[in-house]
């Protein structure tokens, strides 16, 4: 509302007066072309080219997040074994890595539910060991060593699915 003084006519309907300007193009829009966006009014055409960046997402793309994703935890997930309470500083870098691998791979094309799926397959690869460590504490009765095993491989299957989810989703945060 900074124009009140300048009479302003919509870039859309030239007989409109308005005092609103898109916040994006600076283009001046009536009421009736202001679409009220998360960070203020903005024009219908600012709007559709902010959905076309962030809804670019092609189907091949889960695919592609979900193995990458579960392949590296899995992998990963073998350190865990070896590595004990070093996973604890480990599982992070190696949360951050997976992240880094699924961005490249999908590069500009992100959604939320990108994330979602790159996190839910680094949650299931990194459970394929802690099933197995699980099944040998339970089944075999292998208390001592099996069950600490069994406590870093639920560290790092927490550790790592979180760190994916947040380091993918913290690059849309502006
Ligand atoms: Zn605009
Ligand atoms: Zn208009």
């Amino acid at each position: 509302m900074t124009d009140t003084l300048t009479t302003l006519y919509c870039y859309n309907h030239p007989n409109v007066e308005t005092s609103l300007r898109c916040n994006n193009c600076e283009r001046p829009i009536c009421p009736k072309c202001a679409v009220l966006t998360e960070t203020g009014y903005r024009c219908k055409e600012c709007v559709r080219g902010q959905q076309k960046v962030f809804n670019t997402t092609q189907w091949y793309d889960f695919p592609i997040a979900f193995v990458i994703a579960g392949v590296l935890s899995f992998a990963g997930s073998f350190l865990a074994g070896f590595l004990s309470f070093f996973i604890i500083f480990l599982a992070p870098i190696i949360g951050v890595a997976i992240a880094e691998s699924v961005r490249f791979a999908i590069g500009r094309r992100r959604s939320p539910q990108i994330y979602l799926t790159a996190a839910v397959g680094a949650a299931l690869g990194s459970l394929i060991l802690l099933a197995n460590s699980l099944t040998i504490v339970i089944v075999y009765g292998f208390p001592g060593a099996g069950l600490l095993g069994l406590v870093w491989r639920l560290i790092y299957a927490f550790t790592v699915t979180t760190t994916v989810y947040y380091r993918l989703r913290g690059i849309n945060i502006r």
